[in-house]
């Protein structure tokens, strides 16, 4: 059934509008790039434009870094890496605390700036996104001065000059991932935000300033793939930090392949839900729509693809298409919403894409009837029953609010199931008995198994990837040893 008339679920009452305020925020008309502790124009002058995904307004214009700009940061990341590695750990520690707090000082303007960027609902950037970055920074400041004890026996050493490129669905979080252990290890850092997503990256360069870190530590270069691929290249990066989709990271590590550079893949995934007959029902139902609906589905560790045991097959699907109904798609300001903006033109177009073929293949597809906002791109909570393995919604990663609804009988046929992909990231089990949830995390192939709750994110716990969701750890004491070398 489509977005269409009669629908049994239909709400009877709505919510009034409640958006968070904008006139506490401070933004620019024009960004540069920031290099050597200050901020300065692109070599070659040219800027780009940052969009605001819920009505495709321009928010400002962004410093384009070339392969110029690129040797430049390098530069200045290498010349301040003898006298930051060489800082105790308790000193490097107090600067990473003070970013940390000077993140939750602002954390408001951060979210405000984060949902119209990115189009993320304000109640994701304002209670998760931001607060999760804070603490990142604040749990690898408490790592600086402890090395020696995470690596007893060991001497770790920086690496050097790190490079790091991340995506557009989680930016200020992405940039606390990479930012927070390298400068915890005493590396330096040329950092890349997504082009469509730069705002929360440079807001956090003016936090870095202002922390008083040395100059040239930390470098954010704002562009486009090319400026991604000049720092991939340069060859006084000793390491690469990226996380994005597994195509480019195919072609970074053939890039860097025969070079002493040092390289983690964080990549693309697609997790299993698994809700087993004996699990609370309206617990899973929670679990499956924060699974696959958080962020509009644009989570590498999403949990896209639906194994419910046949037994409660069509209570659990009943439930879900009523709990979906409910779902409030529109403004990512307004604390009531639920599904923000597709973060980009180009993304809607790909969902559409495979929300075509899903049709095409033969899945039967629900989506619930919901007003959607005139401007900007939206798209529909979205649930395709009636595929199987083969079909190509099952098999690749959409990144967007598009569920597969498949069924199994035993243990033994979900396990198969659910490690029938490319991919290792992700994985969620729904039960009520500890035993199967053992045996199921020894047997699915992911970086992270999560029970009865999905989506879960700590700075404590490692998080990473297997087969083509990419190798190295982020988070925890395991996210230190991809900067670290020991000799
Ligand atoms: P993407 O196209 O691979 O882009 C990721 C980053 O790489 C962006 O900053 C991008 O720049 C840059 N880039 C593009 N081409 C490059 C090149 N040739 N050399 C170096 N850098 C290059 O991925 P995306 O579409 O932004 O993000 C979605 C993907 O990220 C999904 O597959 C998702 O699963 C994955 N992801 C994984 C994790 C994880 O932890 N495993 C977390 C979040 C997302 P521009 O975008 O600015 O052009
Ligand atoms: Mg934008």
């Amino acid at each position: 059934m489509s977005a269409t008339e009669n629908n049994p679920f239909n709400a009877s009452w709505t919510y009034d509008k409640a958006p968070e305020s904008t006139d506490h925020i401070q933004l620019k008309e024009q960004y540069e790039l920031f290099i050597d502790g200050a901020f300065v124009k692109p070599l070659k002058g040219k800027y780009f434009e940052t969009i605001n995904p819920s009505n495709n307004q321009t928010i400002a214009s962004v410093a384009e870094a070339s392969s110029e700009d690129v040797d430049k940061a390098v530069h200045a990341a290498r010349a301040a890496f003898d006298s930051w590695s060489t800082l105790s750990g308790r000193e490097r520690g107090k600067y990473i605390y003070r970013i940390a707090r000077l993140i939750q000082e602002r954390a408001r303007e951060f979210a405000v700036i984060e949902s119209m960027d990115g189009g993320k609902p304000i109640r994701e950037s304002r209670d998760i996104d931001v607060p999760l970055a804070a603490n990142h920074f604040f749990y690898y400041a408490g790592w600086a001065d402890k090395l020696a004890y995470a690596f007893p026996n060991k001497t770790p050493k920086p690496l050097g000059v790190a490079g790091q490129i991340i995506p557009w669905n989680f930016p200020l979080l992405m940039a606390a991932w990479k930012l927070a252990p390298a400068l915890a290890t005493g590396n330096t850092v040329v950092l890349k935000p997504a082009e469509t997503t730069p705002l929360t990256a440079l807001k956090l360069a003016e936090i870095i300033q202002e922390s008083g870190l040395p100059k040239g530590v930390v470098n954010i270069l704002t562009g486009a793939g090319a400026t991604g691929a000049a720092i991939v290249q340069h060859p006084e990066v000793d390491k690469i930090a990226f996380t994005g989709s597994t195509a480019v990271g195919k072609y970074i590590q053939k890039t860097i392949a025969g070079t002493p550079k040092k390289l983690t893949l964080e990549l693309g995934g697609k997790g299993a839900n698994i809700i087993f007959e004996d699990a609370a029902i309206d617990q899973a139902v929670e679990g499956i729509v924060n699974a696959i609906f958080f962020n509009q589905g644009h989570v590498c560790c999403a949990g896209s693809r639906l194994f419910v045991q046949e037994s409660v097959a069509s209570t659990v699907i009943q439930k879900l298409k009523e709990r979906m109904e409910h779902l409030i798609v529109g403004d990512p300001l307004d604390k009531n919403t639920d599904i923000g903006a597709i973060n980009s033109t180009k993304q809607l177009e790909t969902i559409k894409d495979y929300v075509e073929k899903g049709l095409k293949e033969g899945g039967e597809i629900y989506q619930p009837v919901c007003d959607l906002p005139k401007k900007g791109n939206w798209c529909r909570p979205t649930l395709f029953l009636n595929v199987s393995q083969s079909h190509t919604i099952v098999q690749e990663e959409i990144f967007g609010p598009v569920l597969t609804v498949q069924t199994f009988r035993t243990i033994d046929e979900v396990i198969d199931k659910a490690n029938n992909t490319p991919y290792g990231l992700s994985a969620g089990v729904w039960t009520q008995h500890g035993a199967k949830i053992f045996h199921l995390t020894q047997q699915l192939n992911a970086g992270v198994v999560w029970a009865n709750t999905f989506n879960k994110f700590d700075p404590t716990a490692p998080f990473g990837g297997y087969k083509e969701s990419g190798f190295g750890r982020e988070g925890g004491l395991q996210g230190l040893r991809p900067y670290l070398k020991f000799n």
